[in-house]
């Protein structure tokens, strides 16, 4: 890691992943009034449920039945709408050191101090497959800071949801795109197949499926969409007693390290069980003992929510 990155204010409380235990975690550590930031490597929210499957649906998240998991990944982020939380997107956890009472922990850009740390990591970084074509560009959507509505064409490769919805969204842009795939077959949710059929009659989307791997497009961009692959190698040589690819942790969810807590598939509680339902519980428990560790004079226990009144609740 570069030795000048910035040093950003401290939080309370930073997590490492935006999958579902790390978005409920900072939901519940806000809630408590802490202040929380979020560190996630992929462009955006959402964890497996966005980079893998957004297109599938989901029949058991609780209250939300048969829900596509794109669809849960925005009710969880609308859950954050009324908390000031500092998400930072595109950024791999890398380091974790002692800082005072708490940690810092350091990415490619900056390092982060924080009173407590819950790690939310899932599989690990997800990050996506190299592209045969080393001009190419492997993931969608882009961060905020790259533009992408400048592009005159754009070629667009692969059978991933993202393949879909980068063409709909450059197409929307007003950018002639061609998106192709060896397979006759793309991903999305119904509605943007319908809405890729609708852009392939117009000729706003010309479709080529299935093309040769080899297949030549001339565009000024091209993104070549192979999926992701996990990778947790950033995170392993934290102290942490790792089991396989498991971290331990007590009831409360705190690990060996003090102040460091584990939620979701990269916890050993719930071990090959890896459920969202489970992210979200082992979330809550993490986040109101990491609060309590960092302002002793909270309780652990939250209290209910159905007694209290968030901003934007006009209810
Ligand atoms: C195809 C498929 C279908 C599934 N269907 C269901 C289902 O129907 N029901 C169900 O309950 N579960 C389902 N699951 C499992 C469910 O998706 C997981 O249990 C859930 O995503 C775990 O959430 P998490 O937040 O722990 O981890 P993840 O969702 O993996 O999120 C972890 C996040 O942390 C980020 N990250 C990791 N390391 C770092 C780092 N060093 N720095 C910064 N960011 C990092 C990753 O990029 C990722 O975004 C399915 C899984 C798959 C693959």
């Amino acid at each position: 890691m570069n030795s000048e990155v910035s040093l950003s204010p401290p939080t309370d409380v930073l997590i490492v992943g935006g999958g579902p235990a790390g978005l409920y975690a900072a939901f519940y550590v806000a809630l408590r009034g802490l202040s929380v930031r979020i560190l996630e490597a992929r462009p955006e929210l959402g964890g497996q449920l966005a980079a893998l499957y957004p297109d599938r649906r989901v029949y058991d998240v609780p209250a939300a039945p048969a829900a596509y998991a794109g669809q849960i990944v925005d009710r969880l982020a609308r859950q954050l709408r009324p908390f000031d939380i500092d998400i930072r997107l595109g950024e791999v956890a890398r380091t974790l050191k002692r800082s005072g009472a708490g940690w810092t922990v350091g990415t490619d850009l900056a390092r982060y101090p924080a009173g407590a740390v819950i790690l939310a990591a899932g599989l690990g970084a997800l990050l996506p497959r190299a592209a045969a074509q080393p001009e190419a560009r492997t993931d969608w959507p882009f961060l905020p800071q790259q533009n992408t509505t400048a592009v005159q064409s754009a070629w667009v490769q692969g059978g991933v949801p993202q393949a879909t919805r980068a063409a709909l969204e450059l197409a929307d842009a007003g950018t002639p795109v061609t998106l192709s795939h060896r397979r006759a077959l793309f991903r999305g949710t119904p509605e943007q197949l319908a809405r890729l059929e609708t852009h392939r009659q117009q000729g706003t989307i010309v479709v080529q499926a299935p093309a040769a791997p080899d297949f030549q497009v001339r565009a000024e961009a091209i993104w070549q969409l192979n999926g992701y692959l996990p990778d947790l190698s950033p995170l392993q040589s934290w102290p942490l007693d790792w089991q396989g690819e498991y971290v331990p942790a007590e009831p409360s969810g705190q690990t060996c390290l003090p102040g460091v807590y584990v939620a979701g598939d990269l916890s050993l509680s719930g071990g090959d069980f890896k459920l969202i339902a489970l992210a979200f519980a082992q979330a809550a428990l993490c986040a109101n003992h990491a609060a309590h560790h960092v302002r002793p004079e909270l309780k652990i226990r939250p209290g209910h929510s159905s007694d209290r009144r968030l901003p934007g609740d006009h209810g």
